[in-house]
């Protein structure tokens, strides 16, 4: 399996309810393959209207027994069959993420269809675990009976960014879906041809209609229409710094219920006793997988003073030996970057930082002819106030810096806007564990890297984000607490 001839590409029709439907207006999106600029299918560009229609079938499927009041083990058992049915169509899935997004196949098989698989199966546990709890309370010295009850927040509005679309959409379905939400996803425009095929196959499995609703388009129309929808009871949202701060002002209007997953520029931070044959390679890895563009990438090395050189020379050393290709080519660990727009505003960083005074390492050779490529690039010295140092890149771009104490590694690791991820280098275990938990993070990494799992919460500090997804906060974060409080004496 390796043409999109093989496979089922989908129609390209947005779900709403138990319709497939075009955009009202007709018009369409175009989907380009960024391993050759290729334009090989289109997708609906919808709109307010059609937004408004994947709400009102979100709401009735909501306000129904079909799935809020469907029995909790009966909707575990579906969001098991989901999981089955994405397992069954892991390779054909991979293929098409990877003529959509760019991505190697076989990596896409690796991490995107796992962490999708294992979500649905992690969450259709919670389906029958989300309980609330018996108060013991003071009261007056009357007699009461005190408890909460955990109740599905409502209709949510998910918005997805390209860089991992499938798992993106499935962590966040799938946890609304176990709490007893309805859902209307609104995927990038720039991939959403997996998200489709996910919608397919839910139906297939059994979900009912109108429990998951698709609409496709673009951010700033059917995205816009989606956070400003009065009939939306959450916004959970993966993507940009910059939308997120902007949909938490649309937000405050009516104080919509928001989690937000958002930038990140996180450290590979290396000590002096570090491991090297793991933590130089595992660097590598750690920003230029998925060619960069991965929130929670350590696109900044802060590495101790006594290795540096060693170490900046072990990552130049790797990245020459990942072949650049295009995502069906199973030799492939660099693919393209998702679009040309995304390429030109990486290599422009680039420029940026060696303006700024750093040294770009790359490895010699040619791209591939066609395509939206960039090389796996070091950017050696750059310094702490320099915009490639604090800025996210989202691409192969790792900023190099030395430091030459611990005192000196948590600062920089902690002089940034965002704070979603952090992989630690350390041998002493002491040191490893202080310094995790100085370090401005939603999750730090000691002696491993992207490590990501349905059971872990995942989510930012400062500018990454509010909120965390997946584990029990990720599905506690689709439901509401009610006390109730009964006066048990005449
Ligand atoms: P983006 O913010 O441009 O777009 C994300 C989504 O928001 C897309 O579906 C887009 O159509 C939509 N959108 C854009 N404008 C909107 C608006 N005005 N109203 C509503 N929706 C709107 O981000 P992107 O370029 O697709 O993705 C890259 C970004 O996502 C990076 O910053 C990356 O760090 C971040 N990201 C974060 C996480 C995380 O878990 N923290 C995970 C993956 C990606």
């Amino acid at each position: 399996m390796n043409s999109l001839s093989d496979i089922s590409v989908p129609s390209g029709k947005m779900l709403i309810g138990s319709d497939w439907c075009d955009a009202y207006s007709g018009e369409t999106l175009s989907v380009e393959n960024p391993a050759n600029g290729e334009i090989f299918t289109s997708i609906a560009a919808g709109g307010a209207a059609e937004i408004d229609a994947a709400v009102k079938a979100a709401r009735k499927t909501f306000e129904s027994t079909a799935w809020s009041r469907m029995r909790p083990i009966d909707r575990s058992r579906l969001l098991e069959q989901v999981a089955l049915k994405i397992e069954a169509h892991a390779e054909e899935l991979a293929l098409l993420e990877s003529f959509d997004n760019g991505k190697p196949k076989h990596l896409a098989m690796m991490v995107d269809i796992p962490s999708s698989v294992e979500v649905f199966r992690y969450m259709a546990g919670w389906c029958t675990k989300i309980y609330g709890k018996t108060l013991p309370i003071s009261g007056d010295g009357r007699q009461y009976h005190a408890y909460t009850l955990r109740q599905p927040v409502g209709v949510v509005g998910a918005i997805v960014p390209w860089n991992y679309p499938l798992p993106m959409a499935s962590w966040k379905i799938a946890s609304a879906l176990a709490a007893g939400c309805t859902v209307v996803l609104k995927p990038s425009e720039v991939t959403s041809l997996t998200t489709l095929r996910l919608a397919e196959l839910m139906l297939e499995a059994g979900v009912p209609p109108g429990a998951l609703n698709i609409v496709t388009g673009v951010g700033e129309i059917a995205g816009e229409a989606l956070i400003t929808h009065p009939d939306v009871d959450k916004i959970a949202f993966t993507g940009s710094t910059p939308v997120g701060k902007h949909i938490l002002r649309s937000s405050a209007n009516d104080l919509r219920r928001v989690s937000l997953e958002l930038g990140g520029k996180s450290p590979t931070i290396i000590m002096p006793d570090a491991d090297l044959d793991k933590a130089i390679p595992d660097a590598a890895m750690a920003i230029f997988f998925n060619s960069g563009q991965t929130c929670f990438a350590g696109s900044r090395l802060l590495c101790h003073e006594s290795i540096y050189d060693v170490v900046v020379a072990g990552i130049n050393e790797v990245a020459k030996n990942l072949p650049i290709g295009a995502g069906q080519d199973p030799t492939t660990m660099i693919g393209p970057v998702v679009n040309k727009k995304q390429r030109d505003r990486i290599e422009n960083y680039i420029k940026i930082g060696q303006e700024e005074g750093a040294e770009r390492i790359s490895p010699e050779g040619d791209l591939p002819g066609q395509g939206y490529y960039v090389k796996p690039t070091i950017l050696s010295g750059a310094s702490s106030d320099s915009r490639v140092f604090n800025e996210e890149i989202f691409g192969p771009v790792l900023t190099a810096t030395k430091f030459s104490t611990e005192e000196e590694a948590v600062k920089l690791a902690n002089q940034s806007q965002f704070g979603l991820g952090a992989n630690l280098y350390c041998k002493n275990v002491k040191t490893a564990h202080k310094m995790a938990a100085a370090i401005h993070a939603g999750t730090v990494w000691i002696n491993t890297y992207f490590v990501v799992d349905a059971a872990m919460p995942f989510g930012g500090f400062k500018e990454s984000g509010i909120g965390r997804e997946v584990g029990e906060d990720g599905v506690l974060m689709f439901t509401e607490s009610k006390s109730v409080c009964a006066l048990l004496d005449d």
